[in-house]
C-alpha cells in the first residue's frame, strides 16, 4: 500500500469520515501542505506528547489533574457524572455548570460484556468519602444503557447521603450529549430532577 492509500485508510477510521470523505480530505490535506498539512503534524505530535488522562475525574487535558480539578473557583458540592469526555467537553461548552466532573469510560451494557468494574465507578464512590459532594447530577443521556447505569448508580449513591439527579427529558432517546444544541442542554441541566 502506497503511503496516500495508507492515510486515506487510517483517516477513514475517524468518527464521521467513511472512505470518500477521507480521501477528500488527504487530498486537501496534499493541496495545503503549508497551510494545513505541516500545522496538523505539529499539532498531532504535541497531542500525542503531552495530553493525559486527568487521574481524579477522568478528562483529557495537557496537565494531571487537569485544569477543572484545578479550579478552585469551582464548586466542589456538585459533581456531574458523565460517560465520555465529549459528554464533558460538551457541557463545558455551554458554561453553566460550575461544579467538577467524574467521567465513566462508558455506560452498563450487558450486551457489550461492560460490568460497574469496567468502569470508573468505584473512583466516583471513593471521591464521595470525603463528604464534600453534596449532589451528584447524572448526565448519561436517554439511551436503555444509560438509563440503566442512572439507575444502579442512584442506588449505590443514595445510601451515602447525596442527593442525586439526573438531567430533564429532552435529552433525544440515543442522543449523545455533544449532539445536543447548547439551548437544550442548558435547559437539561436547569430542570434537571431529583431522584
Ligand atoms: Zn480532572
Amino acid at each position: 500500500m502506497n503511503d496516500i492509500d495508507k492515510l486515506i485508510q487510517i483517516m477513514g477510521r475517524l468518527p464521521g469520515l467513511g472512505p470518500r470523505s477521507a480521501r477528500r480530505a488527504v487530498l486537501h490535506l496534499l493541496k495545503k501542505r503549508e497551510t494545513l498539512l505541516h500545522p496538523l503534524i505539529e499539532s498531532l505530535g504535541d497531542v500525542a506528547a503531552h495530553v493525559k488522562t486527568c487521574g481524579i475525574c477522568g478528562n483529557l487535558d495537557a496537565a494531571d489533574p487537569c485544569a477543572i480539578c484545578r479550579d478552585a473557583g469551582r464548586d466542589t458540592s456538585q459533581l456531574c457524572v458523565v460517560a465520555d469526555v465529549g459528554d464533558l467537553w460538551a457541557l463545558e461548552r455551554i458554561g453553566t455548570f460550575k461544579g467538577r466532573y467524574q467521567v465513566l469510560g462508558g455506560v452498563l451494557s450487558a450486551l457489550d460484556g461492560i460490568g460497574p468494574e469496567q468502569l470508573a465507578i468505584a473512583p466516583l464512590l471513593r471521591r464521595l468519602e470525603g463528604g464534600e459532594v453534596k449532589e451528584v447530577i447524572l448526565a448519561l443521556g436517554a439511551t436503555v444503557d444509560g438509563q440503566t447505569t442512572g439507575h444502579y448508580l442512584a442506588d449505590r449513591l443514595q445510601p451515602m447521603g447525596v442527593a442525586v439527579s439526573r438531567l430533564a427529558h429532552g435529552v433525544p432517546v440515543g442522543g449523545e450529549l455533544d449532539y445536543l444544541d447548547d439551548g437544550t442542554l442548558i435547559q437539561a441541566l436547569k430542570a434537571r430532577q431529583k431522584l
